[in-house]
C-alpha cells in the first residue's frame, strides 16, 4: 500500500534505549509501557523492552496488564492505577503484580488470592507528589495488615515503591528520605519487599541515590529526554517513533491567498501549498499551528495557519513538492528530522504527550 500517514516504530531503538538505560543506571529496568507504550504499540514495545533487559514491565491499569497477557507477554507484569472497589480476581488469575495505595487496596488484593497461590503486590507510599500511594498517617497501619497477609499466604510483598517530582534534586532527595523511613517501618513491621523502586527515567539519570532496587523508565525507553536542557543523543537514546504522511494535495496559489479556517496565513507572494493529511485528531496539536516544523524533501517548513481535525497546510514556497512526497513530522534528529521536543515546544507543551497522543486512525508499522 503507498504511504497515507503512519507512525514508524524502531524496535530496535527500543531495546537499545532499554540497554543504554540498564548499563547508564547499573541497575534492573521495570518498562513502563502504560498508555499504548505512550503510543508506541504495547505489546511490541514490552517485548523490544525484554529483549533489551527489562525485568520488568509497568501499567497503570489492570486493564493495560490484562491486554498484554492476550498478546502472549508473559513477564511480571506491575499496574497502580485502580478504579475505586475494584476486585483484583482477573489480575490475580493472570498472574499481575498490584501497585496497592491504600488498605482497602491491599484487602482486595488479599481476597484475590487463590488457596495455594498468594497475589503480589507492591506497596506504594506517598512521599510528596501528593498523588496516588499510602499516606504517612496510613503506613503503620498497612504495613501491620500486610506482614500478617503474608505470613497467611493470602499476598506475597514483591516491592516498596513510591515515585518522585522531578521538581529539583532537593526535593527528590527528601522525597528519597521519606520514603526511606517508610522502608525502616516497614523493616520494623516485618515486610520485606524484594525490591524498592523510586525513580522513573528522569531522577534514574540524574540522581544516583534514587536507584535503589529498579528504575522505572518510561520516556527514556522511547529514546525521549525527560530533561530540557538534555538531547536524546546527549543521553545515548534514539527516538522510536517517526510520523510521517505523504503530501495529499499541492495547489499553486497567489499572493495574498487565505490558508484554512479564519486565515490566519495569508500566503506573501505567489506559493506551493502542500496538504499533510495529519490533524488534531490524530494528536497533532492545534495549539502548534503555525509553527509546527515539517520536513519535506529535505527542508523544514512550518505549518501555516490552523491545523484542522484531519488536515494542515504547509507553504513550501517554489521548492518542488509533489503529491505523494513524504512529510515528515517528527522522528531522529541525528537524522534531520524535526523532534517530538520541537513539536511540544511549538505547543506549549512536553514530548510526552505528544508521542502518547497520536491518535489510532494513525496505523504503527514496526519495523526492526
Ligand atoms: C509514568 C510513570 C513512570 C515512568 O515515567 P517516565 O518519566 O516516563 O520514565 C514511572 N512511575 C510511575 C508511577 C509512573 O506513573
Amino acid at each position: 500500500m503507498t504511504l497515507f500517514r503512519e507512525a514508524v516504530i524502531d524496535l530496535d531503538a527500543i531495546s537499545d534505549n532499554t540497554r543504554q538505560l540498564r548499563r547508564m543506571t547499573g541497575t534492573d529496568v521495570i518498562g513502563v509501557i502504560k498508555a499504548n507504550a505512550y503510543g508506541h504499540g504495547a505489546a511490541s514495545a514490552a517485548v523490544a523492552a525484554l529483549a533489551g533487559g527489562a525485568t520488568r514491565l509497568g501499567v497503570a491499569t489492570v486493564d493495560e496488564a490484562l491486554a498484554l497477557r492476550r498478546e502472549g507477554v508473559n513477564a511480571p507484569v506491575l499496574a497502580w492505577l485502580h478504579a475505586p472497589r475494584r476486585r483484583f480476581d482477573d489480575a490475580a488469575e493472570a498472574g499481575i503484580e498490584i501497585g496497592i495505595s491504600s488498605f482497602d487496596q491491599l484487602e482486595a488484593a488479599a481476597a484475590a488470592a487463590s488457596a495455594r497461590t498468594p497475589v503480589g503486590v507492591h506497596l506504594k507510599l506517598e512521599t510528596g507528589l501528593s498523588r496516588n500511594g499510602v499516606a504517612p498517617a496510613a503506613w503503620e497501619r498497612v504495613l501491620a495488615e500486610a506482614a500478617r497477609l503474608e505470613r497467611i499466604g493470602r499476598i506475597r510483598i514483591v516491592g516498596l515503591f513510591s515515585h518522585v517530582s522531578n521538581t529539583s534534586p532537593a526535593d527528590d532527595l527528601a522525597a528519597l528520605a521519606a520514603f526511606e523511613r517508610g522502608c525502616a517501618q516497614a523493616e520494623a513491621a516485618g515486610v520485606r519487599p524484594e525490591i524498592r523502586h523510586l525513580a522513573a527515567t528522569a531522577a534514574a539519570i540524574d540522581l544516583p541515590e534514587t536507584r535503589l532496587d529498579a528504575v522505572r523508565i518510561g520516556i527514556g525507553l522511547y529514546g525521549l529526554s525527560p530533561f530540557d536542557d538534555r538531547s536524546s543523543a546527549d543521553l545515548g537514546l534514539r527516538p522510536a517513533m517517526t510520523l510521517r504522511a505523504a503530501v495529499a494535495a499541492v495547489r499553486r496559489v497567489p499572493a495574498g491567498q487565505g490558508v484554512s479556517y479564519g486565515y490566519d496565513h495569508r500566503t506573501a507572494q505567489e506559493t506551493t501549498l502542500a496538504l499533510i493529511p495529519l490533524g488534531y485528531a490524530d494528536g497533532i496539536p492545534r495549539q502548534a499551528s503555525g509553527r509546527g516544523p515539517v520536513l519535506i524533501g529535505g527542508r523544514r517548513f512550518p505549518v501555516a495557519g490552523r491545523i484542522a481535525m484531519d488536515q494542515f497546510v504547509v507553504d513550501v514556497g517554489d521548492h518542488a513538492v509533489a503529491v505523494g512526497d513524504e512529510a515528515i513530522l517528527f522522528g531522529d534528529p541525528t537524522l534531520g528530522h524535526p523532534s517530538a521536543t520541537t513539536w511540544a515546544d511549538a505547543a506549549g507543551t512536553i514530548n510526552y504527550e505528544i508521542v502518547t497522543r497520536i491518535g489510532p486512525r494513525v496505523p504503527r508499522r514496526t519495523v526492526s
